[in-house]
């Protein structure tokens, strides 16, 4: 590595501000919490940050640690609940500076093989969760988006592949639970996504998934997308009855578990993905609920070739690549160059074993069923559905749109939680989400009291 000329900061400084910040900051327990800022306050209190000269690294480092960091939330505080939070582990946030030191290129066997040898064999723990034979496997990539349009284009590859001439697969089957990236990926793709309406309990299963399928004809999907827990409900779709459908028809069965797939490590909640083993690709976010740093998701297919096939890029410059068995990250998603993403989640599950994993994960499942007996034992909520996993919505009597709203700007005012409403129906909610093994029963209780 190198640094410049006319560097205005030596090696060691620089050793040391980054070093030491980040050393400081994983040792806060918690964080603060911080709150965002408008872009005047920003100008007014940062200014011009990029000159000719440059400001040099500790004035630099100075800026980030006093006006920038503090306008980020904190999204491992034990309080933070909002959307998806993400609190990985020690080990993987620290191995994520090792990874940026280390020069590493992630796309090609040839170039990274050491650490894709690693990725793989935490491809490998995500397969057997799954129950996918050997021969499984794919790649990191930077998140569940990315995932779920790499799978379906896979998909849509193979049903092209063995279509009927004449024929072009174009639909993508799944019901209004599943997560926004699905619509996403169908407009990318420029495919038709067809809703199935879920069961009573907001499940896709096979009965109304085969009417569907039906009504248009099979053989114009390529894909049906079951989610193995909802982003806004924490709903696992009832996958046995699915996966039987997509069999007697020959379609792909995508399973989204970017948040919930985390649940195949807890002996608890295993039951319920049922069938999961019969998917043909399969994502979970770690940097959801296993502990790693953004950004990461895991992807990976029942047999890579189809996915070979729709994602290797081909060009001369590339050939020495390519004209190879080598097992290369970059032929199984969009995107050509990647950074080896997956090896500070590799370096927490080789430092601390899987089953701390399952031990975290059953933790914030116990959590959440706190939160969901206090809701039902306190008059003033109601809890909204079912608790599947680590996510709970619930209401708050009496309370309008704007009341949810002026409680959660208060409370992320006070620097006390992040908490924002969700809807559902209509209706504004609250909701928590708990991935964070350091949320705690007095955290509920605490948010919960502030709403009284
Ligand atoms: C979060 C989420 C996604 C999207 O993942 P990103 O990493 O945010 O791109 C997809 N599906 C589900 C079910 C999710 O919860």
């Amino acid at each position: 590595m190198h640094g410049f000329p006319d560097d205005n900061t030596s090696l060691d400084d620089l050793e040391r501000l980054i070093l030491d910040y980040s050393a400081e900051r994983m040792r806060y327990d918690p964080p603060p919490l911080d709150r965002a800022l408008t872009p005047e306050q920003l100008q007014e209190a940062a200014g011009t940050t990029i000159t000719p000269q440059g400001l040099g690294g500790q004035a630099a480092m100075d800026l980030f640690a006093d006006v920038l960091a503090p306008a980020c939330l904190s999204v491992d505080h034990p309080r933070y609940l909002s959307f998806i939070p993400c609190a990985p582990t020690e080990a993987a946030a620290m191995f994520d500076l090792v990874v940026g030191a280390s020069s590493i290129y992630g796309g090609s066997w040839l170039e990274g093989s050491g650490a894709v040898y690693a990725e793989n064999q935490a491809l490998r723990w995500v397969c057997d969760l799954v129950g996918l034979p050997e021969g499984a496997g794919g790649v990191f990539v930077p998140g569940g988006t990315i995932g779920n349009l790499s799978a379906l284009v896979a998909a849509r590859g193979r049903a092209r592949h063995e279509a009927a001439q004449g024929t072009r697969p174009f639909r993508v089957a799944t019901t209004s639970g599943a997560h926004s990236s699905i619509a996403s990926a169908c407009e990318v793709m420029d495919a038709e996504l067809t809703p199935v309406e879920p069961d009573g309990r907001g499940r896709l299963n096979g009965p109304r998934l085969r009417e569907v399928l039906l009504e248009h004809g099979p053989e114009s999907y390529f894909a049906v997308v079951a989610t193995a827990g909802t982003t806004n409900f924490g709903i696992v779709d009832d996958l046995t009855s699915v996966a039987q459908v997509c069999r007697e028809f020959g379609i792909w069965l995508h399973v989204d578990g970017a948040y919930g797939g985390a649940g195949l490590a807890a002996p608890s909640v295993r039951h319920l993905y049922e069938g999961i083993e019969q998917c043909d690709s399969f994502i979970v976010d770690p940097h959801k609920w296993l502990f790693a740093p953004f950004d990461c998701c895991a992807l990976v297919y029942r047999e890579p070739g189809y996915a070979r096939a729709a994602h290797t890029q081909k060009a001369g410059y590339l050939d020495v690549l390519t004209e190879t068995s080598d097992w290369n990250p970059t032929d199984y998603s969009v995107g050509l160059t990647r950074r080896a993403r997956g090896l500070p989640f590799w370096f927490s599950l080789a430092t601390h074993g899987t089953q701390a994993y399952t031990t975290a994960v059953e933790k914030t499942l116990a959590v959440a069923a706190f939160a969901e007996d206090e809701i039902a034992r306190r008059e003033e909520f109601e809890l909204v559905g079912e608790r599947t996993l680590s996510i709970v919505v619930f209401r708050r009597r009496g309370w309008s749109a704007a009341d949810y709203q002026a409680w959660s700007d208060r409370i992320l005012d006070q620097e006390f939680a992040f908490v924002v409403p969700t809807t559902h129906e209509g209706e504004t909610l609250a909701r928590f989400a708990i991935v964070n093994p350091q949320t705690s029963t007095d955290d509920i209780s605490a948010i919960l009291d502030s709403m009284g």
